[in-house]
């Protein structure tokens, strides 16, 4: 999409409040990689029709999209899953602030470890995958497993600032993340237990719906 349509967009997208509004700030200038806003609202607006009882999140970071879900759907559950100290601390502190600890469990640990606590939780009717994206299969391949029927998962930044359709990346470390995340998207293109839709809103927002 083009840079003004995108501001357009964005621009028109309704106001929130001023915890989330600390949040973006805080993210912004510390470099915390939440969601886009456009990519967030499409994911909410699913997750409003969907109504789902228990949402797993792989990458809380500092609790922006995890609150953002609660407020979208206040009759849900949210487990998320955070590896980094400090940000698990200062999410806990935003949940805190918004009154929303009961509604979002924030679980510490590498996502590639906490497996069993996470199933305790389960099962879960929608998956957000964003966390290190060289290991979105393996968060997939993990978490699915706890998928309820008819289930949704639910992945950010396939598209990687449109870099998985450049050829030619100089930065070798780049290069091997958009290698990464091509083989993701067409391996999940063409699972045969999901149809999947890559959505170019946000960073790109791929939405699978088991068979
Ligand atoms: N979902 C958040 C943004 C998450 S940013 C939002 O939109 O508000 C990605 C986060 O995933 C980072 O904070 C990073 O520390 C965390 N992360 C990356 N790999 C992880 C792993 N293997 N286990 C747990 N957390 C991980
Ligand atoms: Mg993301």
């Amino acid at each position: 999409m083009n840079d003004k349509l995108h501001a357009y967009i964005e621009e028109i997208i309704p106001d929130r409040s001023q915890l989330l509004h600390k949040m973006e700030q805080y993210a912004k200038e510390h470099n915390v990689p939440i969601m886009e806003l456009a990519g967030i609202e499409a994911m909410l607006q699913l997750l409003r029709i969907q109504k789902p009882k228990m949402i797993l999140e792989v990458g809380t970071a500092i609790g922006y999209s995890a609150l953002r879900m609660a407020f979208a759907v206040p009759e849900s559950k949210i487990v998320s899953i955070e590896r980094d100290a400090e940000r698990y601390q200062l999410a806990e502190k935003y949940m805190e602030e918004a009154g929303k600890t009961e509604q979002i469990i924030i679980i510490k640990g590498d996502a590639l470890e906490v497996e069993e606590d996470v199933e305790k939780h389960g099962p879960y009717d929608a998956i957000f995958i964003d966390a290190a994206k060289g290991q979105y299969q393996r968060f997939f391949k993990i978490y699915s497993r706890f998928l309820s029927d008819g289930g949704v998962i639910i992945t950010d930044n396939v598209l990687f600032k449109g870099l998985v359709c450049e050829p030619d990346i100089e930065n070798k470390r780049i290069r091997n993340m958009v290698r990464k995340i091509d083989v993701f998207n067409k391996w999940l293109m063409s699972h045969p237990e999901y149809h999947t839709v890559i959505l170019p809103v946000g960073d790109g927002v791929a939405i699978s719906k088991k068979r």
